[in-house]
């Protein structure tokens, strides 16, 4: 707290909620390292930095290490030794040193050069598991540079007050890290749909994202208040702000509590549309809510996110155990896995070499069919605990029929040597994610060979417009309500209304009323969100009419910009509905 002096940031509140807490940074890990002169005078305490930071990794390490023996037993925990023997390396850390002394070089440029050196010849190896030391090489050089920038490292054990301020927040970070403490998140990019803004909505931890340059003036351990409702961040607040923002979380908790938990039962319009509104789920701190809030299954799980430890491949056994249980939570109504959706901003993989677009990259299915054995290891794990429970299998970002033929041969492969095997399975249905123009195009052909669609908004949106969903510089341009947006959504329900195949919504365009009440008008039955947003869309849904949605969709589909879609669907929303839609609810008009 500072008697004078506070900053505030203006971002986007992604995550509901007001916290007063400390900041914890944490490295946002850029990649640049730069070369500065080291004085003669001052070389022995270089050499000293350099040294504790060899200390803190080796520590660190022997931490992990310990923790992967007891959590995934000692087959996993072996990674870590060879880490830890790299540690030792006489070799990698002399020649540091060296070049430190006789360079006159900083710690950080030196480690960069003797391991860039060492990595060269690695590289060129031909056996594969000599190959595979150079990634071990670049996780413990990655440590050291963590080490020598004064940072935590990502999976340290939060203390209460905890607020993460990030540059940027990959998920596989999020994943590594121990929320329970985790008051809120800070970042200076992302935006309404980066994945770390549906993980923060998932656990119900407060976030304000896009926050552009606040990482570098914040410290570890000052005071800060992350206020998601005004989109603003306050770092050191004045005394007074201090106090009225103390107050106002007291009364906002109190207000929180007296509303209604959660809603049951069937939702129709009032016209008596049917709606389903099934769960999105990531991580198992978020398994409770799909029961709390009553949904009807689980429509997405994003089964990457249990590759959450870099450099730890999930074994199929504990697969098995991680689908067998969201069957469970799921129960009847059953759940959809989504095939492993990595590359691009879940970037799992630490061996693979950064891409020039990796959002255009191997990315998703294309990682899967490259990756082979990774596909097929999962294909089984899933179709062992379909004999558990009722599961079906989605596969993300198809481009075409042929992914789809591709992924479905190794499936019945996979399937027949299973039987062979007389090894318990069950049966599945193969859905497609559609979510790039080209698969809006062809989706007739893919509905012809697939059991039902799932429509990924988030990634419609990224690709139909090319605007990069996690870049808050261009966040203006990201219009879900954008024409060619919706032309894609709606070509995409026809082709499956003509297959009589379904179409489950799972983009978070699905959670935002508004947005979900013109998917309804648009034809859509089936929706999937985060849990917490249920209430809010049972809400908003039960009020409305859908043949009056369905007439305003037609208008919105004849529009020429976003704006004008956005103009008619305030104006049309208020004046059908009056008090139904909050004015916070709805597009907020821009200026021109
Ligand atoms: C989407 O793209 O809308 C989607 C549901 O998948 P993800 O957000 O994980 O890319
Ligand atoms: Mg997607």
């Amino acid at each position: 707290m500072s008697d004078s002096f506070e900053i505030r940031c203006k971002g986007v509140g992604v995550s509901e909620g007001l916290v007063v807490g400390r900041v914890l940074r944490m490295h946002g890990n850029t990649g640049y390292i730069y070369r500065a002169r080291i004085e003669a005078a001052e070389l022995e305490q270089e050499l000293e930095r350099f040294q504790a930071a060899v200390r803190l990794s080796r520590s660190q390490l022997q931490a992990i290490k310990d923790r992967a023996e007891r959590e995934l037993g000692k087959d996993h925990a072996y990674i870590f030794d060879a880490h830890l023997l790299l540690l030792e390396d006489e070799k990698l850390i002399n020649d540091v040193e060296n070049s430190i002394r006789t360079e006159q070089a900083n710690a950080e440029w030196a480690l960069k050069v003797v391991s860039d050196r060492l990595m060269s010849v690695y590289s060129e190896i031909k056996d594969d598991y000599l190959r595979e030391r150079g990634s071990d090489i670049e996780d413990v050089v990655q440590r050291l540079l963590v080490a020598l920038s004064g940072e935590q490292p990502a999976h340290r054990n939060l203390s209460e007050d905890a607020v993460i301020v990030s540059q940027e927040l990959l998920p596989s970070a999020v994943a590594e890290l121990d929320l329970d403490f985790a008051r809120a998140v800070a970042t200076d990019s992302g935006g309404w749909t980066s994945h770390m803004a549906i993980i923060a909505r998932g656990l119900g931890i407060p976030a304000v994202v896009g926050l552009r340059d606040f990482y570098r003036r914040a410290r570890t351990g000052d005071t800060i208040i992350v206020d998601s409702s005004r989109n603003e961040v306050i770092l050191n607040p004045t005394r007074a702000t201090f106090e009225r923002y103390q107050s106002e979380t007291a009364s906002r908790v109190t207000t929180r509590a007296t509303e209604p938990a959660r809603q049951v039962g069937p939702l129709r319009t009032m016209d008596g549309v049917e709606i389903r509104l099934r769960a999105n789920v990531e991580l198992p701190a978020e398994f409770s809510a799909v029961r709390t809030y009553d949904a009807q299954g689980v429509g997405l799980y994003r089964s990457e996110f249990l590759l959450a430890r870099r450099g730890v491949l999930v074994s199929e056994e504990q697969q098995y155990v991680a689908y067998a249980q969201i069957a469970e939570v799921a129960g009847k109504d059953g759940a959809i896995v989504r095939l492993f959706d990595l590359g691009a901003e879940k970037d799992f993989d630490s061996a693979q070499e950064p891409e020039r677009n990796p959002a255009l990259g191997l990315r998703a299915i294309r990682y899967g069919l490259r990756n082979e054995e990774i596909m097929r290891t999962q294909m089984r794990a899933i179709l062992r605990a379909a004999s558990t429970g009722n599961l079906d299998i989605v596969l993300p970002m198809v481009g075409d029929a042929s992914d789809v033929r591709r992924a479905r041969r190794i499936l019945d492969e996979e399937v027949a040597s299973l039987a062979k095997a007389q090894v318990p399975h069950g049966q599945v249905r193969v859905g497609a994610m559609i979510e790039t123009p080209s698969a809006v195009i062809v989706a007739d052909s893919i509905a012809a060979i697939v059991d039902f669609f799932e429509l990924g908004t988030n990634d419609l949106v990224q690709y139909t417009l090319a605007v990069d969903r996690g870049n808050e510089g261009v966040a203006e341009w990201f219009r879900t309500l954008h024409p060619a947006v919706l032309y894609g959504i709606n070509r995409s329900l026809e082709a499956a209304r003509k297959r009589g195949i379904g179409t489950i919504v799972c983009g978070e365009m699905a959670s935002t009323p508004a947005y979900a009440t013109l998917l309804i008008g648009l034809g859509a039955t089936d929706l999937s969100m985060i849990p917490s947003a249920m209430p809010r869309i049972r809400r908003v849904l039960s009020q409305i009419d859908s043949t009056i949605v369905r007439g305003i969709a037609q208008e919105c589909l004849a529009c020429e910009t976003a704006d004008d879609v956005e103009d008619l669907v305030r104006e049309r929303f208020r004046a059908s509905w009056p008090g139904v839609f909050p004015l916070s609810s709805l597009p907020v008009p821009r200026k021109r």
